[in-house]
C-alpha cells in the first residue's frame, strides 16, 4: 500500500491502536510490579513476625527455664537470617539495602542481649523484668527500622508507578507524532498525486478539443490514457457510419487475437457495448466472454457514450494480471471528456463525406475531385513525378435514356462507377464530374501507363452487361500527363477535355491524348472493335 493511499480512518485507528497498546502494556507492568512490592511487603512484614517469634521463644524459656519452650527462638532466629539474606539478594536499591542492613543491626543487638540472658538464666535467677525491658528497647529498635523498611518499599513502588505512567504518556505521545507525520506526508503525497491528475486532465482536454479529425482524437484518447495507467494498451473502438461494424479506432497490434477479432465485429460482440455498461475480464473462466477482447487476457472495457448513444467503446489490456480498481476513475474521466468530441468530430467527417459523394454511384463528386486535384499537384510538384488525368463521357447516353427511361440510365451510371473502380491502385481516384461524365487521377503514373489504364476502363465499361435488352454503353476517354501537357490544374482539365471531344469526333468509344503544347496534332489510338 502506498503512502498516498493511507485513509484518515485507517489513520485514526492505527492511533487508537497504538495508544491501547501503550495502555495495555503499562498497565501489565503495573500490575506485575504491584505483585512484586506486595511480596516484597509480606517479607518486611515476616521480618517482624519472626523476631516476635524469637521474642516469644525467649520469654517462655525465661519464664520456666524448659529448654523446649526455647524452639520459637532457635527456629525464628535460622528464618529470619534466611529471610534477611533472600530480601538482601533482591534488593539493588541503595535505601531499601541501608534499610534492610539497619534492621540486621538492631536485630543483632536483640539477638546479642537475648543470648547474654538465656546464658545468665542458665547460671543465675536475674529479675525477669529487667531483662524484659531492655530486649523491649532492642526490639522496639528494630521494628522502628522495619517500620522505615516499609514506608521506603512503599515509596519505592509509588515511584515505579509513576514511572510506568510517564513511560505510557511518552509511549503515545512518540505514536501520536509517528502517525501525524506518516498523515501529513500522505496528504502531501495525495494531494501532489491529485494536482498531477488534474494537470494531465486539462492537458488532455485541450488536446482533443485541437484535434482536427476523429483519427486524431482516437490516437490522442489512446496515448492519454496509455499515459496515465501502468503497463497498459490500449484500443478506441468504434461504431462505423452505418452502425452495423465494430472497426478500430487505433489499430492494433497485427497477428493478434484482438486484431484478427475485429477483421468482422459488429458492435454488439462487443461486451461493454451490448451492455451498455463497464466491462472487466480477468484470466478466469467468464460466464459470457467478449467475442472482441475474449481471448486478450485480463481486460477493462467501457462503452464511449454520448448521453445514451453508444459511439464505441475503449478496450484497456492488462500486461499483468487483473484489472485495477483505481485505474477506474482515470479511464471514467478521460472518457467522459473524449466521447462528445469524438463523437462531434465523427459527425463532422461523416458530413462531410456526404457533401463529397455522389449519391448515385458512391464515387467523389466534382468537388471532391478538385480538392483531390489540388492536393495530388502539389504533391506531384514536391516529388517530381508525373499525374495523369483521364476524363470520359458515355457515349449517346441521352439515346439509352430516351430509349429505357431515366431509371434505366441510372442503373447504367452506378454499373459504370463500379467498373472504374475495378482494377485502379488504392492511389488513384475515380469521380463522377458530371451527368454522364467521369474523371480519373493516376498519380505517379506516365502517358503510356495512363493511355493503358484508359484502354483499361474503356474495354470494362464496354464490358458492362446491362439488364436492357439491345442495350450497349461505351465511353470516349482524353488523356493528358502533368507536365507534359499543362502546369496546372485548369490546363490539365482543359487540354484532357479536348481530347475527350477529339474521341468524340474520331467515332467514339476510343482513347484520345491530349496535345503536346506548341502543336496542332493529336496522336488517335486506334478504335475498338467492340
Ligand atoms: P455524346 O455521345 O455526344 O456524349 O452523347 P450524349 O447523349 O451522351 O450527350 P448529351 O450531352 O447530349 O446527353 C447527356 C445525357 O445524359 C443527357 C442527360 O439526360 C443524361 N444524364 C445526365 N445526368 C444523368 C443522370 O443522373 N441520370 C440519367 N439517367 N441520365 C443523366
Ligand atoms: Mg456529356
Ligand atoms: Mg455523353
Amino acid at each position: 500500500m502506498s503512502f498516498r493511499r493511507i485513509s484518515p480512518v485507517l489513520l485514526f485507528a492505527g492511533l487508537l491502536a497504538g495508544w491501547l497498546v501503550a495502555l495495555v502494556f503499562v498497565a501489565a507492568q503495573l500490575d506485575a510490579d504491584a505483585d512484586e512490592q506486595l511480596t516484597r511487603i509480606g517479607g518486611a512484614q515476616q521480618l517482624l513476625t519472626t523476631m516476635y517469634d524469637q521474642e516469644s521463644g525467649v520469654r517462655g524459656y525465661l519464664g520456666s527455664i524448659q529448654t523446649p519452650l526455647l524452639r520459637p527462638y532457635t527456629e525464628g532466629r535460622d528464618r529470619f537470617d534466611d529471610l534477611l539474606a533472600d530480601e538482601l539478594e533482591e534488593t539493588d536499591d541503595p535505601e531499601l539495602r541501608a534499610a534492610l542492613l539497619e534492621q540486621q543491626a538492631a536485630a543483632l543487638a536483640w539477638r546479642r542481649l537475648a543470648a547474654a540472658h538465656v546464658r545468665e538464666m542458665a547460671v543465675e535467677d536475674r529479675p525477669f523484668r529487667r531483662s524484659l525491658r531492655a530486649r523491649e528497647a532492642k526490639l522496639d529498635a528494630f521494628a522502628d527500622a522495619n517500620a522505615e523498611y516499609q514506608r521506603a518499599l512503599r515509596e519505592d513502588r509509588s515511584e515505579t508507578a509513576g514511572a510506568h505512567v510517564l513511560r505510557a504518556i511518552a509511549l503515545m505521545i512518540g505514536f501520536s507524532v509517528l502517525l501525524g507525520g506518516a498523515a501529513l506526508l500522505a496528504m502531501r503525497r495525495r494531494a501532489g498525486a491529485e494536482r498531477r491528475y488534474a494537470a494531465a486532465q486539462a492537458e488532455f482536454a485541450t488536446a482533443m478539443q485541437s484535434a482536427v479529425d476523429g483519427a486524431e482524437a482516437d490516437a490522442l484518447l489512446k496515448r492519454h490514457l496509455e499515459r496515465q495507467l501502468d503497463r497498459v494498451t490500449v484500443t478506441v473502438l468504434r461504431r462505423d457510419a452505418s452502425g452495423e461494424r465494430l472497426e478500430a479506432g487505433t489499430p492494433p497490434a497485427p497477428d493478434t487475437p484482438l486484431a484478427r477479432a475485429l477483421t468482422d465485429a459488429r458492435p454488439r460482440d462487443c461486451l461493454a457495448i451490448r451492455r451498455s455498461s463497464a466491462q472487466a475480464q480477468s484470466d478466469d473462466d467468464p460466464l459470457v466472454s467478449c467475442a472482441v477482447c475474449g481471448a486478450s487476457g485480463p481486460t477493462a472495457c467501457r462503452p464511449l457514450l454520448v448521453g445514451d448513444r453508444i459511439i464505441g467503446s475503449v478496450l484497456v489490456e492488462y500486461a499483468d494480471a487483473g484489472g485495477r480498481h483505481q485505474d477506474e476513475r482515470a479511464i471514467g474521466d478521460s472518457l467522459a471528456q473524449a466521447a462528445p468530441i469524438l463523437s462531434g468530430l465523427r459527425t463532422l467527417a461523416l458530413a462531410q463525406s456526404r457533401a463529397m459523394t455522389d449519391a448515385l454511384t458512391g464515387l467523389p463528386n466534382r468537388w471532391a475531385l478538385q480538392d483531390a486535384l489540388k492536393r495530388m499537384l502539389a504533391q506531384a510538384a514536391r516529388s517530381e513525378r508525373p499525374l495523369a488525368l483521364v476524363l470520359l463521357d458515355l457515349d449517346h447516353f441521352k439515346q439509352l435514356n430516351d430509349t429505357y427511361g431515366h431509371d434505366a440510365g441510372d442503373t447504367a451510371l452506378a454499373a459504370v462507377g463500379d467498373a472504374l473502380l475495378t482494377g485502379l491502385r488504392e492511389s488513384d481516384m475515380a469521380a463522377r464530374s458530371g451527368g454522364e461524365e467521369f474523371a480519373v487521377l493516376l498519380p505517379d503514373t506516365s502517358l503510356e501507363g495512363a493511355v493503358a489504364v484508359a484502354e483499361q476502363l474503356r474495354a470494362a465499361i464496354a464490358a458492362v452487361d446491362l439488364p436492357l435488352p439491345g442495350a450497349s454503353l461505351t465511353a470516349s476517354f482524353g488523356v493528358a500527363v502533368l507536365p507534359l501537357h499543362a502546369v496546372d490544374a485548369d490546363g490539365l482539365m482543359r487540354v484532357a477535355d479536348r481530347a475527350l471531344y477529339a474521341a468524340k469526333r474520331a467515332g467514339r468509344n476510343r482513347v484520345e491524348v491530349a496535345e503536346a503544347p506548341g502543336t496542332r496534332t493529336q496522336r488517335a489510338l486506334p478504335a475498338a472493335t467492340s
